[in-house]
Parts: C-alpha cells; sequence; structure tokens
C-alpha cells in the first residue's frame, strides 16, 4: 500500500481482557438467515452481512480466508416437529422466499437423506436454507486482528487494558479514551463495542442518560457444548434448528424483548441464577468434525463454571432431536459460555450517541453478533466518515439508539 493509500485515521483497538473473553468466545459463528423474520429491525443487518462475507474472504487479504475463518457452506435446516409447527414452517418459507432467499420445505419423509442423524414424526417436517453456512467466531475474529496488525498501516491493539473514561471538550464532543496508562486522542471518534458491558459503560460517562445506559442492555448468558461425534451416530450435514428457536428473532418478540412462544418446542430450566434458561436446539458439525451442541439463554453473567443444570437440559433437549447423543458422557462435553447482548428495546443499537458527539455504540446483537458484524462495521464507518450509510433509512433507523 502506498502513501497516498493509506487511510488517514488511525485505529486503536482496547480490550480490558484477552481477545475473545466476552460473547465472541462462546458462539460458534452460525450465520443462519431461516430462522430470521424478514420485517426485524436487523434483517437489513443480517442480509446486507451476508453479501459482504465472500467479499471479505475473497483471496485479497492473505490472513482473511475461508479456511482461516473455517468457512462451511452447509445450509440450515429448521426444524418442525408437529403438525402447527409444519404449517408455521411452510408461511415462514413463503415469508423468506418473497425475502429473495431460496427456502425449500421438505416433508418428514424426505429428512432422512438430507440429514440421516435427524428423528422426526410423521406430522414434522423441514425448512432448508441451502445458502446459509458458518464461520468460527473464535478464528474470524484472530484472523481479521492478524489482517488488522499485518495491513492496517495505523493499527494497534491493546489487550489487558481497560477503558475507563471518554474526555469530552468544552462543546461536548469527545475528544479521547482514557485507559489506567494512557490517554488515546479520538481524532474521528470513538466506537462503544462493549458487548454486556456497554450499559454500564456509557452510565458512567454520561450521568445525564444513566438510566437509559443502565437499562439498556442485560446479560443474556449462553452455553455451547462441544463433544466427540458418536461412533455410531451418522455426521450432522446441516446446520440444524428447532422452530422454538425462531422465537427470539420474530419482529414482535424482538421488539417486545419478550422471549415466551406459542412453540412447544423448547424447555426451561432454572440454574443457580434463578432465571430460567430457556433451551432451543441447535447442532452443527465444526470444521475440525466436533460436535456443537446448544444452547441456552438466561439472564445471567458469566461468572464461574458452567450450571450443570443447563447442561443436562441442553443434552436432554438435543437428544429428542438426535437420539445418537445418548451415548455421550458427561465427561465428553466441553462447555462454552458467554453473555450474550440482549438490548431490552429488542434490537441491536447502531448508531450516535446522544449527547456524546463523535461516540458512536455497536452493541446488542444477542444471540447474531457473528452474523451481522460485517454490515454492522460498515454502518459504523459511515457514521465516522459522514458517509451516507448503505444500508437502506428505514434500517438505518430501526437500528439507531432509542432515547436521548
Ligand atoms: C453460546 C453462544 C452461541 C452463540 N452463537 C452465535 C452464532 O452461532 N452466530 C452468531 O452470529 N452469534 C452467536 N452468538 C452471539 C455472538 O457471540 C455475540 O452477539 C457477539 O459475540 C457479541 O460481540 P460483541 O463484540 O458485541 O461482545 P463481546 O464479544 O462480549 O465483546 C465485548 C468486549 O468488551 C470488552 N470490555 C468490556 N468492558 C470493557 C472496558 N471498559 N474496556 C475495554 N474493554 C471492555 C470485553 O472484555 C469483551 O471482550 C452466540 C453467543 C453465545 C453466548
Amino acid at each position: 500500500m502506498d502513501a497516498a493509500e493509506r487511510p488517514a485515521t488511525g485505529v486503536v483497538l482496547l480490550d480490558r481482557n484477552e481477545p475473545c473473553a466476552g460473547a465472541t468466545g462462546a458462539g460458534q459463528g452460525y450465520l443462519w438467515l431461516a430462522h430470521r423474520d424478514p420485517s426485524s429491525p436487523a434483517w437489513q443487518l443480517a442480509m446486507g452481512s451476508k453479501a459482504m462475507w465472500p467479499q471479505l474472504l475473497a483471496p485479497v487479504v492473505p490472513e482473511l480466508t475461508a479456511e482461516a475463518v473455517e468457512w462451511q457452506s452447509i445450509g440450515s435446516v429448521l426444524i418442525a416437529t408437529d403438525a402447527e409447527e409444519t404449517e408455521a414452517l411452510h408461511r415462514r418459507a413463503a415469508l423468506l422466499q418473497r425475502a429473495g432467499l431460496d427456502a425449500r420445505c421438505l416433508p418428514a419423509a424426505d429428512v432422512p437423506q438430507l440429514e440421516p442423524a435427524l428423528a422426526l414424526g410423521a406430522d414434522g417436517s423441514a425448512l432448508l436454507v441451502p445458502s446459509d453456512a458458518q464461520v468460527n467466531g473464535r478464528a474470524a475474529a484472530a484472523a481479521l486482528l492478524r489482517a488488522c496488525q499485518a495491513h492496517g498501516a495505523r493499527f494497534c491493539a491493546l489487550f489487558q487494558e481497560d477503558a475507563a473514561a471518554l474526555d469530552q471538550g468544552p462543546s461536548g464532543r469527545v475528544t479521547a479514551v482514557r485507559s489506567e496508562a494512557r490517554r488515546i486522542a479520538a481524532t474521528r471518534g470513538v466506537v462503544v463495542a462493549l458487548g454486556a458491558w456497554t450499559g454500564g459503560f456509557l452510565a458512567a460517562q454520561l450521568p445525564e442518560s444513566a438510566a437509559h445506559w443502565e437499562g439498556a442492555f442485560r446479560p443474556r448468558r449462553g452455553l455451547l457444548l462441544e463433544m466427540p461425534r458418536p461412533a455410531d451416530m451418522p455426521q450432522v450435514e446441516h446446520g440444524l434448528m428447532e422452530m422454538g428457536y425462531s422465537k427470539h428473532y420474530s419482529s414482535s418478540t424482538a421488539l417486545s424483548g419478550s422471549s415466551s412462544s406459542t412453540s412447544s418446542s423448547s424447555s426451561t430450566t432454572t440454574s443457580e441464577s434463578g432465571d430460567p434458561a430457556d433451551i432451543t436446539f441447535t447442532a452443527t458439525t465444526s470444521a475440525s468434525g466436533t460436535l456443537l451442541v446448544g444452547s441456552s439463554r438466561e439472564f445471567a453473567w458469566c461468572d464461574g463454571a458452567a450450571p450443570e443444570a443447563v447442561v443436562e437440559a441442553i443434552m436432554q433437549r438435543a437428544a429428542v432431536f438426535l437420539p445418537g447423543l445418548g451415548a455421550v458422557q458427561r465427561s465428553d462435553i466441553s462447555v462454552r459460555a458467554g453473555p450474550r447482548p440482549y438490548a431490552t428495546a429488542g434490537a441491536p443499537m447502531v448508531g450516535p450517541v446522544p449527547g456524546a458527539a463523535g461516540v458512536v455504540v455497536a452493541a446488542g446483537h444477542e444471540g447474531s453478533g457473528l452474523t451481522l458484524a460485517p454490515a454492522t462495521a460498515e454502518l459504523v464507518c459511515d457514521y465516522l466518515l459522514g458517509r451516507q450509510p448503505a444500508l437502506e433509512a428505514a434500517a438505518v433507523d430501526m437500528l439507531r439508539v432509542p432515547f436521548c
């Protein structure tokens, strides 16, 4: 890159922990659209990101390749277990098709050919979205970091360093980020993307809107289980998820913040957090061939060992769909836990922070941060560089900070 091409702005990445210490380290990286609602606020982010992932992985930056992020174009399958869910699945297929996706409904009789490990009753059915894909979130974050370090002429990553405060000038514009060790001047702006910690940080910086920020995000602990595939169980070929999983992504629950469902598929259990953990089945095969089985949702931080009751409940739910899992021993399972950043307003927040000119927030992506990351980053850059956002205006509005 010659001097003329160099970005005018340097970038400093600051994290109080090591890379992937938050939710990103726990998420697998399903880039799935099958369970999403085209009328939900994050749909445009999802579609934009879907188009951007292949561009990011085009062989331009040597560190950022399909192999490096463990990209798998395996498609996803949403599973209906009874006649009522099958009806809902057909409605969903029509919605996704209208939104431009290839979405195919298959009767129960055709499912064994598609996914031999899956057990499904005669009234069940499956919705296949062949274009859905997955990455490994940790590998993707590491590859992006290496790419920035190798090619970002003025990129600097500081780990184990807390962002302690924002400095505001007399006009209210934020001029710097302070850590204990240094003051980092913010010429273009500051992006606050602290996952579930975002609200606490902004509440401490902005006393006038502290109450809003304190209530804006909640940590929603999620567990994902990794295990070897039992020898006599066929390989899971696609990304699998039960119909009940889509309740976390419908426009009505997204906006109300409710996680209640009309679906009978999914279960709850109570762990030491006291909050009922909602369990919805997902499964896939990682690039290395291990099985990844999920997942749980409960409003709690990840502070300590993963609750055994939740691990057990995830396995019980999963065995309903994949009976071969009955052979898995607890000692075969490793557990990942992370605090999904849940936005209480029901949609990710990506936009300028009122009362702090120069600050852009990007948080609240709950269980979709890896899926939505490329378009989120693009929108953040649009704000910082004063560009017209590439996303539709209505979508941009739905993602703005909903209070001032
Ligand atoms: C079990 C599970 C499975 C998931 N599966 C998927 C999936 O398949 N697909 C998908 O798209 N998404 C998935 N997700 C969701 C996804 O992981 C999150 O949406 C995403 O990782 C959120 O990223 P983030 O950067 O906003 O937050 P985080 O990854 O939590 O990062 C926040 C960072 O901020 C740092 N920090 C906090 N406070 C400060 C401070 N004051 N100063 C400096 N640094 C600070 C923390 O150390 C942390 O590293 C899953 C999540 C879980 C828990």
